[in-house]
């Protein structure tokens, strides 16, 4: 059974449309006046933020000036002014504006201390379904890990994947397992996952020739890059999410490194990584020595994204 989506909050507040509709087009209007700015894109999370905190529906965005004469919102008008604001003055990210996004079927609350799931992460899930499919020589497909699980998005993903399975999620950071933790109640997927707070594979000691798949979206980004990202990312998301050392390959390394410890014989590491280290990616599995069939995969974007490898 799939699991509902679910409200986060509820819609406690009732707005008269005439005066939303008001709002929404001056917010458009002032768009105007942003410099530097993807005018599209904030449009764009103009409207997602309308959707996410009230009951209109795309169709209603597109019609407003027949709108609902009274809209269900979590916040209020005035709220709403606050939020966009924060949204234009402080460079927050609109996930951050209602603690919550999308990414594959879930509805994930998000917080500074994880990072936002990003839609490219998504098809992690579908590469994971797919190897593990291609694996003649794995015996179960009941022990997944899901490494540095931040919102717990993979580890949700790698649940409702394989229903009989059960996720390791380890996290350095205790209150991003604490978002994950929540996130997976919400699904009542919490039964199937463990949360493990440390270091990658430290927590998990035990558990070495057990599992099927191990899988990770870790910081992958050279510290030096950090600052010139967008302000969005480098304002408000944990550094620690994405700071992955002087060439950004800190903890890939030590993740591909140990892995093979880890892993059933056909057992498989997924591994999500920045544009332009799949060559240095490579190399790091191929002289480890205990890996067969590396495979770059691209995101849907086309750009190399994600690294396979079996344990031999
Ligand atoms: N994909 C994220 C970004 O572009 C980085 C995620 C990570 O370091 N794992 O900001």
């Amino acid at each position: 059974m799939q699991p509902q989506r679910q409200p986060l909050r509820s819609n406690a507040f009732q707005v008269s449309g005439q005066r939303l509709w008001q709002w929404y087009q001056q917010a458009i209007a002032n768009l105007s006046q942003e410099q530097e700015r993807s005018l599209v894109d904030l449009r764009q999370e103009l409207d997602w933020l309308l959707l996410e905190i009230s009951n209109l529906t795309p169709l209603d965005l597109k019609l407003t000036p027949s709108a609902p004469p009274i809209v269900q919102m979590q916040v209020s008008l005035e709220e709403l002014q606050q939020l966009w604001q924060q949204r234009l003055t402080e460079n927050k990210p609109v996930q951050h504006l209602t603690g919550t996004t999308h990414w594959r079927q879930f509805h994930l609350q998000v917080s500074k201390d994880v990072l936002i799931p990003r839609p490219e992460t998504e098809l992690l899930i579908d590469l994971v379904v797919d190897a593990a499919q291609n694996s003649a020589r794995l015996d179960h497909l009941n022990l997944w890990a899901d490494l540095g699980t931040g919102s717990g998005a993979i580890a949700l993903g790698l649940a409702t994947a394989f229903p009989q399975g059960t996720v390791h999620t380890v996290d350095c950071s205790r209150e991003a397992l604490a978002v994950a933790q929540r996130n997976s109640q919400t699904y009542g997927l919490d039964p199937q996952i463990h949360f493990h707070w440390g270091q990658w594979f430290g927590p998990l000691v035990g558990l070495e020739g057990q599992f099927s798949g191990i899988v990770s979206n870790p910081p992958y980004i050279p510290t030096e890059i950090l600052p010139t990202l967008q302000p969005e990312v480098f304002e408000h998301e944990p550094h620690l999410a994405l700071d992955g050392g002087e060439d950004g390959l800190d903890a890939i390394q030590e993740i591909v490194a140990i892995a093979p410890q880890y892993l059933q014989p056909g057992g498989f590491l997924l591994l999500e990584m920045m544009c332009g280290q799949d060559a240095a990616v490579k190399t790091l599995l191929i002289n480890q020595g205990q890996y067969e069939q590396i495979q770059i995969h691209p995101d849907l974007a086309g750009i190399p994204r994600f690294a396979q490898a079996y344990r031999i």
